[in-house]
């Protein structure tokens, strides 16, 4: 069988006003045909796809069509998706006949002027198949599960645990696809969609109202019947139609069962809906104190409201500023992304002594901060992250300066925004050496484990901040939990 295997992935939050273009897909890696399939340009769910592939011994062809990776930030350019679908859809066409396609998408995009970005990429490689030839559609969870995604693929699996697994769901999405094209399943899928959103902070499947709803989704897979099961809290910084949590369940040929399942984790989700509004983190203010305070090894600050890894850009300036002006003498090393400012340091070199004005350009939610140092190092920012699931990146210009108990890492694209110790290791810095380390996530902390004594949650703003209740939405439909009261999730909407 001829399969062919598309990866197309970007998150967006559409309260960051910059839009993503086609040189952030660059920065990622944007590969087209065999050239997506050399080793130094796989991503995790490529990868999988390969080793489902290699598993199985069956006589499968891979046939690859385009891998583009958009990180998280901005809606995407209408320029860039029209690219993309003419891409998709003419490289199918040329790739003829095809007997299935596996589908890796994010789930959460939107480009300027769309909403359903995977939506309009479905209906492109349906145009183009045909109505006959299977697809399986990976997504992340945070996706917004949409109508024309349930409608175009025949079947649908999401990520299992946060941090991801990209990995193995695409392994367990390939190996669907396998079983669909040689006729040996007849899926029959069910899904709800609830008017739920929450912040980030209760994201994690190890623990919380996460794990609850996470593990009933495991436990169902293991039903005589049960194809595969999906949960989808999504991306809570989408100001979009049809938004909201979700969950999709198929069995293989058993429409009642895909129902039933489907309405019990819909009425999971929202028995929980209280707990996954519980907030941990803590203002500022009191982090500082608790950082300063704290014994030995680096304490971790998640900057919540600057996730980049929620669509954020990497530029705030709340916590240097406070850092800086609050007598701290330990050491603090943060991340900020400011092209300007990368671009001028690297200009006067290493051992340069600076004062300027760095960060707050733009997400539009914070303000620059003078700093005065010395720019330690000059790098280029191409980057090669082992332990990434997307390890390729270009962060541009990028440079190190020392600045008081702070040293900066400061950048013109966002890369993974200093999130992987390895990202400072490539430019000389060891993280280690530090009391503290500014991250821009609020769950991905696990490449930082084996260094860190302590996370601390803080509850900054930005484009992804945890207070979700005093961004400005409007064109998400209403009522919607928590912004408004709501009874009962079965309502007309
Ligand atoms: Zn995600």
């Amino acid at each position: 069988m001829r399969l062919a295997v598309i990866g197309m992935a970007q998150e967006t939050d559409t309260f960051n006003p910059q839009l993503t273009t086609l040189d952030d897909f660059r920065a990622y890696g944007l590969y087209e045909g065999q050239q997506m399939l050399e080793d130094r340009h796989l991503d995790a769910r490529t990868r999988g796809f390969l080793t489902a592939v290699r598993v199985d011994a069956g006589d499968i062809e891979v046939v690859p069509i385009i891998r583009g990776i958009g990180g998280s930030y901005g809606r995407i350019a209408r320029a860039v998706l029209d690219h993309f679908l003419d891409r998709i859809g003419s490289s199918l066409r040329a790739g003829a006949p095809l007997d299935g396609l596996a589908l890796q998408l994010h789930g959460g995009c939107c480009a300027d002027g769309i909403d359903d970005v995977e939506g309009a990429i479905l209906e492109t490689c349906r145009e183009a198949l045909g109505p006959d030839v299977p697809i399986v559609l990976s997504l992340d969870h945070h996706a917004n599960l949409t109508r024309r995604m349930v409608m175009g693929a025949d079947l649908i699996v999401g990520f299992r645990t946060q941090p991801h697994d990209p990995y193995e769901t695409s392994i367990a999405a390939a190996q669907l696809l396998f079983r669909l094209v040689r006729r040996e399943i007849a899926p029959r899928g069910a899904w709800r969609k609830l008017p739920l959103i929450s912040h980030q902070e209760q994201y994690l499947t190890s623990a919380g109202p996460m794990r609850t709803w996470f593990q009933r989704a495991r436990a169902m897979e293991r039903i005589p019947g049960v194809l595969t099961v999906s949960n989808f809290p999504v991306q809570p910084w989408l100001d979009i139609e049809e938004m909201g949590f979700a969950s999709c369940v198929y069995t293989d040929g058993d429409q009642a069962l895909a129902d039933r399942l489907a309405d019990e984790l819909a009425d999971l989700a929202w028995s929980l809906r209280d707990e996954l509004q519980v907030q941990t983190s803590i203002p500022v203010v009191e982090a500082l104190q608790v950082t300063a305070a704290a014994p030995h090894g680096v304490v971790i600050l998640s900057d919540h409201g600057d996730s980049v890894f929620g669509g954020s850009a990497c530029d705030s300036t709340t916590l240097l500023e406070a850092i800086l002006g609050s007598g701290m003498d330990r050491r603090v090393l943060i991340p900020l992304v400011d092209g300007e400012s990368a671009r001028a340091c690297a200009a006067l070199g290493p051992g340069a002594s600076i004062t300027r004005a760095v960060g707050g350009t733009l997400s539009g939610f914070f303000r620059p901060v003078t700093i005065t140092g010395t720019v330690r190092t000059v790098a280029d920012g191409q980057l090669y992250v082992d332990g990434l699931p997307d390890p390729e990146m270009d962060m541009g210009v990028t440079v190190i300066v020392d600045c008081g108990p702070v040293t900066l890492m400061i950048s013109e694209q966002r890369g993974v925004g200093g999130n992987h110790p390895g990202v400072y290791r490539a430019f000389g810095v060891e993280p280690a050496d530090f009391h503290a380390v500014v991250l821009k996530t609020a769950s991905n902390f696990q490449w930082f484990r084996p260094i860190a004594a302590q996370v601390i949650r803080v509850d900054t703003p930005g484009p992804t901040q945890s207070d979700i209740g005093s961004l400005p939405w409007a064109r998400i439909p209403r009522p919607m939990y928590p912004l408004d009261p709501v009874a009962d999730w079965r309502q007309e909407r």
